[in-house]
């Protein structure tokens, strides 16, 4: 075979499917994996596609195998095999050719990264929408020189999702900005899941459901506003049976949630940035709590079960609570992202990035269509007082009021919920208690503090 057109490094269960599909689009692709029997194999059971891939077998090899200059996806674990990666395969490669991290590496490593290539091509790329995505139409979020970009991404384009035509492919900005957006992407994906968990803890703890009863709700609810991706699969999940046993299968999974980190990433650096983003920090929090398991048995031991049983509360009202959830939950990752762009002067477009995660990623959802043109017609502005999202707003905040309330009156735990409504409740009070802290500061450490009445003086008169 002549030299193929790019080519992709580690196999696995993203690298596979990736190099699958760009071989599908009609790019010739070399790859090469750590283990080579996996690469081997990988070839063997390539089919159709056997002749558009090319295996190989040491680095060398693969290097000889790309024409120039070459574009090379690294599609392996975060952390240090990307770099020990790109130090085994930099002193194989000319000056032009480019290297694609298109892992979930930490932003921050991105651009240093980049910064340690210099005037050598790299890009870091967020790519999203798991093993289906990866093989069938992934979302896209490029960071690095926009010169770089434009060099792949008629490929990157290629193999993406499609939104009615149009790639779900986007350079977001210089340095780790990909990898950013990436990760508040998993931030909003992880409140995304604990609001639907909330509900669901709802429906089977405060109203007796069946698992069953709870997907067939969900399924319905992916008919209206709330349709999306992760609604969709909440349907299938509560309403699988497992195969062995014939129970619900919902009811035989351990309740201790994983995570690989990015959602701890957003938190983090939302505090660095000082972006409020509760929900999602909620949501972590709760994955966090949920492994401990032997804790939270002795404490139900040591409490008592709460009172969760709820008399009545109709589908229509949790529905609608989580219509506002939802809102909130985004209108938080979008201003995360808005002062990302300031601080790290990125331009980042936002209803750019509402595009880009119409499909192919995990929380991909009808509402985005919506919030990418709000965010266009409202720069600058928060979503939640968009016209059309303060709108929804306003007819939803009372059931999202109500659920939660209720959450607190039967010992129905509700972070992501609860924090939105907070955010909510915050957003709306134009004179809020901060001036207590302000008094308090200023008490114990003299820190000063701006009157309103506009009378001279910054201290109070506890003041030494
Ligand atoms: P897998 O564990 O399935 O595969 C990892 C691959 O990397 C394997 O090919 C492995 O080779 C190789 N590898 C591991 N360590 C090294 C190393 N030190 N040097 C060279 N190669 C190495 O991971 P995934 O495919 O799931 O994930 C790959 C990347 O994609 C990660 O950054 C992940 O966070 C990201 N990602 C994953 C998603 C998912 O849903 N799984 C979604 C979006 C992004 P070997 O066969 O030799 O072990």
């Amino acid at each position: 075979m002549s030299k193929t057109t790019i080519g992709l490094i580690g196999l696995g269960t993203m690298g596979a499917a990736l190099a699958s599909n760009i071989a599908e689009k009609g790019y010739p692709i070399a790859v090469w994996n750590r283990t080579g029997s996996v690469t081997t194999a990988f070839h063997a059971e390539s089919g159709a596609l056997a002749d558009s891939i090319v295996p190989t077998q040491s680095l060398q090899e693969f290097v000889d195998a790309i024409e120039t200059p070459r574009a090379i996806i690294l599609m392996v674990p975060a952390g240090d095999p990307v770099d020990q990666q790109i130090a085994a395969l930099r002193p194989l490669l000319g000056p032009d050719d480019l290297i694609i991290d298109a892992g979930n590496a930490n932003f921050r490593d991105t651009s240093r990264r980049a910064a340690e290539a210099g005037d050598l091509p790299f890009l870091g790329i967020g790519v999203s929408g798991g093993e289906e995505g990866a093989r069938f139409g992934p979302s896209i979020m490029g960071g690095g020189k926009r010169e770089y970009w434009d060099r792949v991404s008629h490929i990157l384009n290629a193999i993406s999702a499609k939104y009615q035509d149009t790639p779900c492919a986007t350079w977001m900005g210089e340095e780790g900005a990909g990898h950013f957006v990436k990760a508040v992407h998993n931030g909003i994906e992880y409140a995304d899941m604990q609001m639907i968990a909330e509900v669901y803890a709802v429906m089977r703890d405060g109203l007796g459901q069946d698992a069953a009863t709870i997907g067939k709700t969900f399924e319905g609810w992916n008919e209206g506003p709330l349709q999306s991706y992760l609604i969709e699969i909440s349907g299938k999940v509560a309403q699988a049976t497992d195969p062995d046993t014939g129970a619900p299968m919902l009811d035989i999974i351990e309740d201790a949630a994983g995570q690989k980190g990015t959602g701890r990433w957003t938190a983090i650096e939302a505090q660095h940035l000082a972006a409020p983003i509760p929900a999602i920090e909620a949501a972590v929090m709760a994955r966090n709590l949920s492994s401990r398991l032997a804790e939270r048995a002795a404490g139900e031991a040591l409490f008592g079960t709460a009172p969760t049983a709820i008399s009545d509360l109709p589908m229509e009202t949790l529905e609608s609570a989580m219509i506002a959830g939802k809102i909130l939950c985004y209108a938080q990752g979008f201003a995360m992202i808005e002062a990302a762009s300031e601080q790290f002067g990125w331009s980042l477009p936002l209803p750019d990035i509402a595009k880009v995660w119409r499909e192919g990623c995990i929380i991909r959802s009808a509402m985005l269509n919506d919030m990418a043109q709000a965010l266009a017609e409202n720069p600058g502005r928060n979503l939640m007082v968009a016209p059309a999202f303060a709108d929804l707003l306003k007819a939803h905040h009372g059931a999202l009021r109500q659920v939660v309330a209720l959450g607190a009156t039967h010992g129905i735990a509700m972070p992501a919920l609860a924090s939105g409504l907070a955010y909510f409740d915050t957003m709306r009070t134009a004179r809020g208690s901060a001036n207590m802290i302000q008094g308090q500061r200023d008490f114990f450490g003299a820190h000063g503090f701006k009157r309103i009445d506009g009378h001279p003086g910054t201290h109070g008169p506890w003041a030494m």
